[in-house]
């Protein structure tokens, strides 16, 4: 489904059990990303046989920080600064980081706003425990216009951060998401066409 993809396809594991995730990660997925701490730290124990790279794409609370900074290769959600300073306390090294930008403006959504992001992006400099190397954002569910609108703001932030990473497309929308350069889709249901 992705084989003409040069990214790198994350599967959002919140779906599937580790049965599941191992069948996936012998077709070849290697990269999951988890929702929930909890889920997160009961896979890794169980997947611990396996070479996965675990991303962690879910809203992040700071108290859960502790148990899990030092377990992860890449977060996609960083959107404020309390969580950076907590992180800042609790890594043990630089996190690789993707802030996430709310660009549909909907209010249930995480993210930093457009119009706050220089601001962040001076502020997270001074945290040496930060390692920003992306953006990632989520597009608007059944609108195509200003999913693409998202996508292609998103890409045009990154260059102009000079940021190498953008982490945006799932089931619905990921060739909307290819389209605008992204790097890394985080696809859910869709792999559930790969489980019968
Ligand atoms: C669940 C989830 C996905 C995947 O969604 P699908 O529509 O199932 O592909 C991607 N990103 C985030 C942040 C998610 O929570």
């Amino acid at each position: 489904m992705f084989e003409k993809y040069e990214g790198t396809v994350v599967c959002a594991s919140k779906y599937f059990n580790t049965d599941q995730m191992t069948k996936l990660y012998h077709q070849g997925i290697f990269h999951f990303g988890e929702n929930r701490v909890q889920d997160l730290l009961k896979k890794q124990s169980e997947l611990a046989d396996l070479n996965i790279t675990w991303h962690f794409i879910g809203h992040l609370q700071t108290n859960k920080v502790k148990d899990m900074i030092n377990q992860i290769d890449y977060l996609h959600t960083l959107d404020r600064l309390s969580l950076v300073k907590t992180i800042q306390k609790y890594a043990f090294k630089a996190v690789k980081c993707l802030i996430q930008v709310n660009l549909t403006e909907e209010d249930q959504k995480s993210g930093v706003l457009l119009e706050n992001l220089d601001q962040f992006l001076l502020e997270i400099k001074k945290y040496d425990k930060i390692e920003l190397i992306g953006l990632m954002t989520i597009g608007k569910d059944n609108d195509v216009e200003e999913t693409d609108r998202v996508f292609a703001k998103l890409d045009e932030l990154a260059n102009k951060y000079q940021l190498p990473l953008r982490s945006m497309g799932m089931s619905n929308d990921y060739e909307l998401a290819i389209k605008h350069h992204s790097t890394h889709l985080r696809i859910g249901r869709k792999f559930m066409e790969f489980l019968d």
